[in-house]
């Protein structure tokens, strides 16, 4: 399986910011993995215009679960698949905090991006009570179960596990805490989707860095990261590509 190294820009970034992605094309981290970068919906045809040709592929962070019609302000997955996205990233964690997503809302948005021919980056994780809560593994077996389309495949499907409590803020969990969380998706989404789930690329995804990039890759069912401030600085992500 492939490797996949994405990076969230999250709402960061103007035209200014596309001098990060030209720096990083000429950084030409490991050729081994699949690069993505995933820029605020208004970078998109830039950066997909910028990036034509290179290995670099281009991303959106959320979608609209119906194709067209009156949604103010949303943006569908053939609108950002037409603007040059192939990947879009779902239910982020601060998208279920801000917007009230649900894993209901996030499989419909999920089968839109399928439908449509982009891959979904589904995101789950956990907050800090619910680990504390010893409810780990029931709270992302659930979100896993809600928020995955039964008939995704390897090809059109990632997860990404995001503890809630690791995301921006330094902190990342115990490599054997990571290992037991990537475990256990694994063996979920198989019960979920069958045979297909061997080829799934799980995403570590929290204060990944330059620094315990190497050390977080090396566990057993992590097939990349999914990484949000270091992905900005193409001198943070291209080491955190190369360590994959
Ligand atoms: C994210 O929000 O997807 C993320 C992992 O953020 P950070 O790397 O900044 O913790």
């Amino acid at each position: 399986m492939r490797k996949l190294a994405a990076g969230n820009w999250k709402m960061n970034g103007t035209r200014a910011g596309l001098a990060e992605v030209q720096a990083l094309l000429a950084a030409q981290p490991d050729p081994a993995c699949e690069m993505l970068l995933c820029p605020p919906a208004t970078l998109i045809a830039a950066m997909a215009a910028l990036t034509q040709g290179s290995r670099l592929q281009v991303g959106a962070q959320d979608c609209h679960a119906r194709a067209s019609g009156a949604h103010t302000g949303d943006l569908s997955a053939a609108m950002l698949a037409d603007a040059g996205a192939s990947h879009v990233i779902l239910g982020h964690s601060e998208r279920r905090a801000d917007h009230g997503e649900t894993d209901a809302q996030v499989r419909t948005k999920a089968e839109a991006a399928i439908a449509t021919g982009l891959v979904a980056i589904v995101c789950l994780g956990e907050t800090e009570a619910e680990r504390d809560a010893g409810q780990t593994l029931e709270v992302i077996g659930a979100q896993l179960d809600g928020s995955v389309p039964e008939d995704a495949t390897a090809a059109n499907l990632v997860i990404a596990y995001e503890p809630v409590w690791a995301i921006g803020t330094g902190r990342t969990p115990t490599i054997a805490q990571i290992a037991e969380v990537h475990g256990f998706l694994r063996a979920r989404l198989t019960a979920r989707i069958g045979a297909e789930a061997a080829g799934v690329r799980l995403l570590y995804g929290g204060s990944v860095k330059p620094g315990n990039a190497a050390e977080i890759f090396a566990v057993p069912d992590v097939d990349g990261a999914l990484v949000g401030g270091a992905s900005l600085k193409a001198a943070d992500f291209a080491p955190i590509v190369a360590a994959l």
